[in-house]
């Protein structure tokens, strides 16, 4: 049963709540309905982080939503929920749902949908049912702008206090029906710093081949969360102590079992260093460079295997490229936007050695100049390279023409 925890007894302030998010909840509110704050902002909020978004959960059905508020719109086919906005802010609203067996996203239900097996079946519930089909105990913190109180229905206070990832319910039987639920626990653990306990990170070695069930579009989003959100070290760290990255990124983590693992590590390890670094600072950051890094060790095992067969660099560098990436998405979508820049982040390494005559100037010219520059500046660090090349080019930005000229004339 709930553990009421009254507006006296906890820290949550509307000061903490987004304007568009307060718009909602009283929105609602006003019109007769049950309104909450749920989940990750809750979390966040008592951890002291600044929350991503607010999610807010009522007992008004999407439509009864949509209805109340002008600039929302219905999304998502089974589990409808309604996006809600404001000005630049998007406020997720959904309603209480029921647990089911086959909980499940609502993704993985558009198979079943198109084949005409399941039709629209929304199963409203209550707010404890809500409660319980949420994934971590640290995740399921309601906060009811009625009384300012938070509904603690699994302990959820305790554990975020206490820095510990508890899955709700029975963690093979979560895990078994979303996969998903293992990055996420990977993904919590590396952003909190929080503990998964025993009974929550038991299973997931164990189970980490299920993740070869999950649409490669949605482990994507997964790989996106967990590499761009400023805890990328930390989060690659945990997926290999879990035992979930060999399902993420197979070929990749056969290079980092081979002779050149720990130099390949070191290199991924150097990238994600690199883009957290970028995020702490604001700087952008995109999910090409990231999967250009992860994927280099087995495009570069690919193109020793056809440069030996006696194929010219270009053509055995394009059809590694091809390769790899026909390999990954089986695992995790590229989508072709991305996927583009990778391949020309991969052909200016083969270039960049070649600086003569106006070539150097073209190079510098190329769009993907600087994500090629960063890139080998990382392989010089990890030891894939010798180092000299990326101080070259380094010194090239910084000269004028005439120096430029004299560098490039120098190379001989
Ligand atoms: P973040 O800070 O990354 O946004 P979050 O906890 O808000 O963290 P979301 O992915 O935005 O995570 O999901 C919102 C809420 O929906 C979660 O807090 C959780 O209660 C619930 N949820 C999300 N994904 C799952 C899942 N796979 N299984 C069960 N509950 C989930
Ligand atoms: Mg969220």
């Amino acid at each position: 049963e709930a553990r009421v925890i009254p507006r006296d007894q906890h820290p949550i302030s509307r000061k903490d709540i987004s304007r568009a998010a307060l718009n909602v909840l009283y929105g609602l509110h006003k019109a007769g309905f049950e309104a909450y704050l749920v989940g990750g902002c809750l979390r966040d909020l008592l951890c002291g982080r600044q929350p991503k978004d607010f999610d807010v959960v009522t007992d008004a059905t999407p439509d009864e939503v949509h209805r109340l508020f002008k600039r929302s719109r219905i999304i998502g086919r089974r589990f409808q929920i309604v996006h809600v906005r404001f000005g630049r802010e998007v406020i997720e609203v959904s309603t209480f749902r029921a647990f089911q067996r086959d909980d499940l996203d609502d993704d993985q239900h558009l198979a079943h949908e198109e084949t005409g097996l399941v039709l629209r079946d929304n199963a409203w519930g209550s707010i404890e049912e809500d409660a319980l089909r949420r994934d971590f105990t640290v995740n399921a913190l309601y906060y009811n702008i009625a009384d300012f109180a938070l509904y603690d229905f699994v302990q959820s206070r305790r554990d975020i206090e206490r820095g510990v990832l508890r899955l709700i319910g029975d963690p093979e039987q979560r895990y078994r029906e979303d996969p998903v639920r293992m990055l996420r626990a990977a993904r919590f653990a590396a952003k909190l710093g929080f503990e998964p306990d025993r009974a929550t990170a038991e299973p997931i070695p164990r189970l980490a081949e299920l993740l070869l069930q999950v649409p490669p579009a949605r482990l994507f989003d997964e790989v996106l969360k967990l590499f761009l959100s400023g805890h990328a070290r930390a989060s690659y760290n945990e997926l290999r102590d879990l035992g979930l990255f060999p399902f993420l990124f197979p070929e990749t983590d056969r290079c980092l079992r081979g002779d050149q693992g720990d130099m390949w590590d070191d290199l991924i390890l150097a990238a994600m260093d690199n883009t957290d670094a970028r995020l702490a600072e604001d700087k952008p950051v995109t999910p090409a460079f990231i999967f250009a890094v992860l994927l280099w060790p087995v495009v570069v095992a690919r193109l020793d295997k056809h440069r030996a067969d006696g194929v010219p660099p270009a053509p055995a560098l394009h059809k590694a490229a091809s390769w790899a990436l026909d390999q990954q998405i089986r695992h995790t979508a590229v989508p072709r936007r991305f996927s583009t820049v990778m391949r020309e982040m991969w052909d200016l390494q083969q270039r960049l050695p070649r600086r003569g005559g106006k070539r150097a100037d073209t190079l510098l010219q190329h769009p993907r100049f600087r994500a090629a520059y960063d890139f080998l500046l990382l392989r010089e660090q990890a030891g894939e390279l010798r180092a000299g090349l990326g101080a070259w080019w380094t010194r090239y930005q910084q000269v004028d023409e005439s120096e430029r000229y004299a560098m490039t004339q120098a190379l001989g």
